[in-house]
Order: structure tokens, then sequence, then C-alpha cells
């Protein structure tokens, strides 16, 4: 995607950049989450330090709990899960045992309940992010809500998004999205997710909270492996 012009304005909270405010390169899909070699041109935006600061440490504890997921290929983002292995930003899990996991096998570990409000910065901030890419302009001023899906409603939603002319972008094989947007009014949709091949997170705008195809469920667990948890120094 090309680049559109830079804003003066913060992409989050929308105030203006000024001497007293300073603006800083985003990532829009956070650097952290990619293994290395990271893709090129990864999509950067403007926000003011003092958003930056804020989501940080949320895009942290997040791709801590997404890397621990239970995957189909556990050996693919290693150089990620070492580095979750050291930080110190970690949710604790909240029991052990057995656990359909998101892409839908029955599988021993533990599970883990992302912070919702992690949840609905970090994703809003990569949706906010991906409409000024798409649309070259702000997100207009809706409301907007962040979920992990279980795999009932993963399901639900790939149907959606199949049955639907939405285009599936793949940015490397730690980050697939999709948008599933009206041309005419994009302020109001669902953003699906998904990390690592192994968590699903939809994002719903505007008046697709309430009247959209696919209700906001509840905030859900994931279902970790226990594996790199143990592994962290204690
Ligand atoms: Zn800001």
């Amino acid at each position: 995607m090309r680049r559109p012009k830079r804003l003066p304005v913060c992409g989050l909270c929308g105030a203006a950049f000024s001497a007293s405010l300073a603006h800083t390169d985003d990532h829009i899909i956070p650097k952290g989450f990619y293994s290395q070699p990271k893709p090129k041109n990864l999509m950067t935006w403007w926000v003011c330090l003092p958003c930056q600061r804020e989501l940080n440490p949320r895009e942290e504890r997040l791709r801590n709990i997404f890397i621990s997921a239970h995957s189909h290929k556990p050996g693919l983002f290693k150089d990620v899960a070492e580095k979750a292995s050291r930080s110190a930003r970690w949710e604790a899990p909240l029991r052990s045992g057995w656990f359909r996991s998101q892409t839908g096998i029955q599988v021993p570990g533990a599970i883990s309940m992302p912070d919702p409000i992690d949840v609905t910065m970090v994703f809003g901030k990569i949706t906010r992010g991906l409409f000024y890419f798409k649309h070259e302009r702000l997100l207009g001023d809706v409301p907007l809500i962040a979920r992990v899906l279980r795999p009932e409603h993963f399901d639900v939603l790939v149907d959606l998004v199949t049955e639907l002319p939405v285009k599936i972008d793949v940015m490397g094989e730690e980050f697939e999205w999709a948008a599933v947007c009206p041309d005419e009014n994009p302020d109001h949709g669902i953003w699906v997710y998904v990390i690592y091949g192994a968590v699903a997170i939809a994002v719903w705008t505007g008046d697709f909270i309430t009247l959209g195809p696919f209700p906001v469920p509840e905030p859900t667990p994931v279902v970790i492996t226990d594996s790199i948890r143990k592994s962290r120094p204690r």
C-alpha cells in the first residue's frame, strides 16, 4: 500500500503537532510482533509521543500472550517467543487443563485473559492506521471495540469474509487481515485479524457494533502453551 500524505495531527488522539507536542513514527502493526528478518516497508504513521508511550506496554503484553497461543507451526516464530520469554510484561494464566484452541483443536495448556482494554487500544490503533492507509484519511468519530474471537466466532467470520468480495492482506506470516466495510461508508465495519496463524481478533466500528451481521461477543481468554511461560527466568 502506498503511504498517504502525513497528517499534521496525531492519528490516535487527533491533537495537532507543535513545538510542545512532538510526532513520532509509529509502526501500525507493532514491530515487536515480527520475527527476523522483519518484512521490508512495514507501514508507519505519525502519532504523538504520549499516545505511543501509552500503547507500547500494551502491545508487548498482547504479543506475549499471542506468541504463546497454540499454533500449528510452533517453531515458526522462535525469536519472537524468545523475546517474549525475556519480557517482564505477562498476564498470569487463569488455569491449566485441556482446552479447545482458537484453531479448533483440543490441547493441553493454560488459558490467559488478555486485558480487554489492551485488545481494544492496540487493535483499535492497528485498525485506525490501516484505515488511514486504505482511505487516506482518519477514521471518523465512531465507537470502536475489539475482541479476541472464540473458534466458533472465527468460523462465522471466515464464512462472512469468504462470501463477500473481501481482500485478505498477508503482511508476513505473523499478520493477516481483512476489512468488511461498505465502500460508501467505510467508518462502519468489521476488521478481522489473524496473528501468528493462531489467534483471531475482530474490531467493530460504528454502526456495526450494534447493527452488523455479527454481534460483539464477551471478552474471551486465549489458550496458551505452557512451554514459553515455563522457560521464563523466575
Ligand atoms: Zn496522540
